[in-house]
């Protein structure tokens, strides 16, 4: 693959390499009908430069509060989140938001512009920014690597779901993350299609590095990663690491 989907070399938040992500302590609730939920609850852990970690967990055990306040889309209470040795939680204004196009995200359900081709969903990511590189031109790029050269003037709704969800990954790419965060990236997905968007996301992982957290209830997909944390009632209640070949083998039957 030729594109060039290694994450940024240079400026404050870091090298060209995939982020280290160290969570402390870290607490969010939530006030709902007058009663007060605990979403993630004191959560300690941290995830090496390029890891790929699956977050399990039942509905509602607090993997997507999770994944918003790595991003910064959600405020912590209180505890600490440090990338690259930036302390996210104390970023506010400008660096809030610099830190944010420093993370790429995937959604369940693509979040694309319905009206928009897919060339112009993936160039959106970047459109109000300043970049060092041909906004389109590297558009192009992302789409060829995520296997859609040939459909840059499609709109989402000529596309498969699996289509959609690879332009919005080259969406997500298209600021030279240094992570991913993914949150049910095939929960919306036939399983095969699932399959193939997970593939995806392993490939990118492998060639290029960037950490990726990727939410999600599906056993298969957690199976596929090299390392996987179960959280309830936002606590780590489980954290495995596996081989770091066991992540291209096939899983294992169940007995
Ligand atoms: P998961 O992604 O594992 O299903 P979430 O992180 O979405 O879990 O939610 C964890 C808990 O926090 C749930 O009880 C959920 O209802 C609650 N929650 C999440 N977001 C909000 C919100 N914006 N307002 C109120 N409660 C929320
Ligand atoms: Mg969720």
């Amino acid at each position: 693959m030729s594109a060039d989907l290694r994450p940024a070399h240079s400026g404050a938040m870091g090298g060209g390499r995939g982020a280290a992500v160290a969570v402390t302590a870290l607490a969010k609730r939530f006030v709902a009908g007058g009663s007060q939920i605990t979403a993630v609850d004191g959560l300690t852990i941290s995830f090496e430069p390029g890891s790929m970690v699956a977050v399990t967990g039942a509905s509602g055990s607090g993997k997507s509060t999770l994944l918003h306040l790595v991003g910064a889309i959600e405020r912590a209470d209180s505890g600490s989140i440090d990338v690259d040795g930036v302390q996210v939680t104390e970023l506010r204004g400008k660096a809030l938001a610099a830190y944010r196009r420093t993370v790429g995200f995937v959604f369940q359900r693509f979040h694309l512009l319905p009206a928009l081709t897919a060339l112009d969903n993936v160039v959106a990511a970047v459109l109000p920014y300043k970049t060092d590189f041909d906004k389109r031109a590297r558009a192009r790029e992302m789409l060829a690597a995520v296997g859609l050269a040939g459909r840059e003037s499609s709109l989402p709704g000529q596309l498969s779901g699996g289509q959609q969800q690879r332009v919005a990954i080259a969406r997500a790419l298209m600021g030279r993350p240094r992570l991913l965060l993914a949150d049910e990236p095939t929960g919306a997905l036939d399983s095969r299609t699932g399959a193939e968007v997970l593939e995806l996301l392993l490939r990118l992982n492998a060639d290029h590095g960037l950490t990726m957290l990727i939410a999600t209830h599906e056993r298969h997909v957690a199976d596929r990663c090299q390392r996987m944390i179960r959280v309830a009632d936002g606590r780590l209640v489980e954290d495995v690491v596996r081989r770091a070949d066991a992540a291209h083998s096939a899983p294992i039957a169940q007995a």
